[in-house]
């Protein structure tokens, strides 16, 4: 075993009195507000540093050098605050101001949000000029009333807690008080008193009609330097994350996504049409929003509960798991395209889009990061490049195209039908097997968890034809494949 340090979430339902709700429904207001602010001081600088620009830029100087002699200082939490303090005046002594209501709420739900700005305007800025990995990142938006996802964040001096569970079923939240849970915080409790667990701060948010806090420890977590003989005799199983089914393995179990029960989709629709037929801002019809977004809430943890199963039962049951990385931004981003670039076969792929939605691989594959390293399992990630589909798992012969409707591989070069899905799975072990021993030992000795992830990357430049494993970076794993790197057939270990 080996201690390693890590940052958890506990995620707790809340049951406040109605008198807390008040106070939980003001902070998320307050921390909107504040957010909001922030992006407002953020584009006013913004938008003076264009205008100075654009007055160069007439006067006949170039926009370049404009640009650069230009100095418009974005400003950030600090500042922010600063200006704030000075001008939010004060409701108790009937001084006006920004917010003279900033007394009611803690003074965190304004900071955190502050720091919410700072990082939404520098993900913006980053992406901008593509020193950002992945998705673009739009211009910083407004939060609005209704639209955006009522949330906060509080702090506390880790030296004097004032974020703690009073009991299994009470948790203590500054300026708010002792909330009721719906479930209990034993489990955290017993951490923090054993000296294991620290709390470092508290999200709490609004799905639906409930209240959730979701508690950051950082935690001492002991884990296994190695599988257990049970794992070990196990192996290596391949997966094929989430397009019809939840996973296919390379055992040759396809496990389904979670259905919704057809009673509880009937009733789904039933409530949408409803409320489609209502009119706008009438009672009925926020009462019918209220219920929609109950039996939605209540689906999606029917979903992320089968996900958690999925990711344990494949972490604690084999050594290796090997899985696909997955471009999971596009293969989500629509498949119409844009007038441009018209989408190719745009129905098959919206209802790979829609079942891809469904169960999220991105989040499977996170949660088995994090998971193999709780149970001394190694996971390995095969470069997108790898032709998992298009290679015939009994012959290893590639297919030149497959496409997406064909559900069955069916190989021209040997006659093998297997489904599609396993026939990747099987692919996708196969790389594991070919894992050097010294990867495959998981190395608990080490700080992070990440140091277990292995990354294999099949290359063309061994000249034995073996795919090359490597150990990357997990940073640059995520990136775009190097042109450096082209698909690769690997031969028959
Ligand atoms: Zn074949």
């Amino acid at each position: 075993m080996a201690l390693i340090e890590q940052l958890r979430a506990y995620r707790l339902t809340l049951d406040p009195t109605p008198a807390q709700l008040q106070a939980l429904t003001r902070h998320a207001g307050a921390a909107r507000w504040a957010y909001n602010h922030a992006i407002a001081a953020k584009r006013t600088a913004h938008e003076e540093w264009r205008r100075q620009v654009d007055e160069l830029v007439a006067a006949g100087v170039d926009e370049a050098a404009a640009r650069a002699q230009v100095r418009v200082p974005v400003p950030t939490k600090p500042a922010i605050q600063k200006a704030l303090n000075a001008a939010k005046g004060d409701s108790r002594l009937g001084i006006e101001g920004a917010c003279p209501w900033w007394w009611e709420v803690s003074t965190y739900a304004f900071q955190s949000a502050f720091v919410d700005a700072d990082q939404a305007w520098k993900a913006w800025v980053d992406s901008h000029r593509g020193q950002r990995a992945g998705r673009r990142v739009g211009y910083p938006r407004f939060k609005k009333r209704g639209r955006a996802r009522d949330s906060f964040r509080l702090h506390h001096n880790i030296k004097q807690p004032t974020i703690r569970a009073a009991t299994y079923r009470r948790l203590q939240l500054p300026r708010i008080g002792e909330v009721r849970l719906h479930d209990s915080a034993k489990r955290l409790s017993r951490a923090v008193a054993a000296g294991r667990a620290v709390i470092q701060s508290v999200t709490i948010s609004r799905t639906g009609h409930r209240w959730y806090a979701s508690v950051l420890v950082r935690q001492q977590t002991a884990v296994p330097d190695r599988p257990t003989p049970r794992q070990t005799a196990a192996g290596v199983v391949g997966v094929d994350l989430g397009t019809r089914h939840l996973a296919a393995l390379s055992t040759g179990e396809l496990i389904a996504n979670p259905r919704v029960k057809a009673a509880h989709a009937r009733r789904i629709s039933r409530v949408a049409r409803a409320y489609a037929r209502t009119e706008k801002g009438s009672r009925r019809r926020e009462k019918l929003r209220q219920r929609l977004g109950r039996l939605h809430h209540r689906e999606a943890l029917q979903r992320a509960g089968a996900a958690h199963a999925l990711t344990k039962r494949l972490a604690t049951g084999w050594a290796t798991i090997v899985v696909e990385d997955l471009n999971v931004a596009g293969m989500t981003r629509s498949a119409r395209g844009t007038i441009h670039a018209p989408g190719r076969n745009v129905r098959a792929k919206s209802g790979l889009n829609r079942a891809l939605v469904d169960v999220a691989p991105g989040e499977l594959r996170r949660q088995l990061e994090y998971k193999t390293a709780w149970y001394g399992s190694t996971l390995v990630v095969a470069d997108r490049w790898y032709p998992s589909s298009k290679t015939c798992s009994a012959c290893l012969s590639v297919k030149p195209k497959l496409a997406l409707a064909e559900r069955t591989f069916c190989c021209a070069e040997c006659g093998h039908e297997v489904d599609r899905d396993i026939n990747a799975a099987i692919n996708l072990a196969r790389l594991g097997q070919q894992l050097p021993a010294q990867l495959a030992v998981a190395p608990g000795t080490e700080e992070t968890s990440n140091a277990r992830r292995a990354g294999v990357r099949p290359s063309s430049s061994r000249a034995s034809g073996q795919p090359a494993l490597t150990r990357e970076d997990p940073r640059h794993r995520r990136g775009s494949p190097r042109r450096s790197d082209p698909p690769v057939v690997p031969t028959a270990a």
